[in-house]
């Protein structure tokens, strides 16, 4: 489906990561967090790693991933060339040939595991190896119009597989054949993949913000809590409504309103410029005022893109400010143990007229 998104540009974006090179202190970066990978070259697959320095960008894979590697890099005009060694020994002999005359050689601190670290020594010995930290995310939290239409239709997609599944809410489901359902109706309108598995969470279960679907019953006149997303070419969704099927009563409805406001707040302090700590404190603000301050126990929300949890964080300890082309979430809840919860989530994203909710399903308490 995506031959009909809008072209994304892929190959400015080795070049922009080179710029930032002389801030970090670095000759050249092994680009090893896969997300990273595909965003600098459009590789897809698996198993890559990435050598960029002043004058050459060098993907090395393995076998598996041969002409799957050089198609990618050719459609998405990422300037970078491939090799392909089938052995690790093999590829770390082209990296260190690649690397040869590197003498800080940048490595993803968030990416990178203790004993792969152990490995670079070896691999590179001439190089002194530098941790950066954000280098490469900090160019993601910028999106392109091709990046933004791609969470835009894995939105939409997400949109419409729940107004095709919401009244199956009265047949009192499962919470675990909900979710099914709602991951079989994405998938059937194209996406990929789900962005992360949904969180469908009834009764008492919404309580807890990361509930896992059980085989609990969806009652009338409760609360349910429904989380989920999908991918469209790479790109994720995330979007929260809590429903209730009949009248879940004068303090649930309270308790509803109350989130619906602070969300409101939230996605209207959405701007250019704006921290992204007051966006948390809009929605923290309404929260706090009805008396559930302590209940509302996780940040405001976070960007969206090829990973599901990216930067920029919108939360009270967050430091960034959100810019033109920040696609982020908004998303307060309150969580009262053994009584329920209410999250309300959008995904939307930051343009010079305003905040875009790319998220569009209306809300409504009750069904
Ligand atoms: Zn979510
Ligand atoms: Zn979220």
């Amino acid at each position: 489906m995506h031959e009909t998104l809008s072209a994304m540009d892929v190959a400015g974006r080795i070049p922009r990561a080179r710029e930032r090179f002389a801030d970090a202190g670095v000759a050249g970066l092994l680009v090893t967090r896969l997300p990273n990978v595909r965003y600098l070259t459009g590789f897809t697959g698996s198993a890559a790693m990435l050598l960029i320095t002043a004058s050459d960008a060098l993907l090395v894979t393995d076998g598996r991933y041969k002409d799957q590697s050089a198609e990618q890099i050719a459609a998405s005009g990422a300037p970078a060339r491939v090799e392909v060694g089938t052995t690790q020994t093999r590829q770390s002999e082209i990296l260190r040939e690649a690397a040869a005359g590197i003498d800080r050689l940048g490595l993803e601190a968030h990416g990178v595991t203790w004993a792969q670290q152990r490995a670079f020594g070896d691999w590179f010995p001439g190089a002194e190896l530098v941790a950066t930290e954000h280098l490469v995310e900090d160019l993601r939290m910028v999106k392109d119009p091709g990046e933004v239409a791609r969470v835009q239709a894995a939105c939409a997609i997400a949109d419409d597989a729940l107004t095709d599944v919401l009244p199956m809410l009265r047949d009192q489901p499962s919470e675990r054949d909900f979710a099914l359902r709602l991951e079989f109706a994405m998938r059937e309108r194209g996406a990929s993949a789900v962005s992360f598995d949904p969180i469908v969470a009834s009764g008492p279960n919404g309580a807890k913000p990361h509930a896992r679907p059980s085989d609990r019953k969806i009652a009338p006149n409760e609360l349910v809590v429904i989380d989920f997303g999908c991918i469209v070419d790479g790109y994720c969704s995330d979007m929260t409504r809590t429903v209730s099927v009949g009248d879940p009563g004068p303090d649930a409805r309270r308790l509803w309103d109350t989130v619906l406001l602070s969300q409101q707040a939230g996605r209207n302090a959405v701007a250019i410029g704006v921290e992204c700590a007051a966006v948390d404190k809009a929605c923290r603000d309404v929260i706090d005022d009805a008396g559930w301050g302590e209940e509302f126990v996780h940040g405001t929300g976070h960007g969206v893109g090829l990973e599901i949890h990216e930067d920029p964080r919108v939360a009270a300890s967050a430091s960034g400010t959100l810019a033109t082309g920040h696609v982020v979430t908004v998303e307060p809840g309150v969580y009262l143990p053994g009584v329920g919860g209410v999250r309300i989530e959008d995904t939307v994203v930051v343009t010079a007229d305003g905040p875009v909710a790319l998220t569009e399903f209306p809300k409504d308490l009750v069904l």
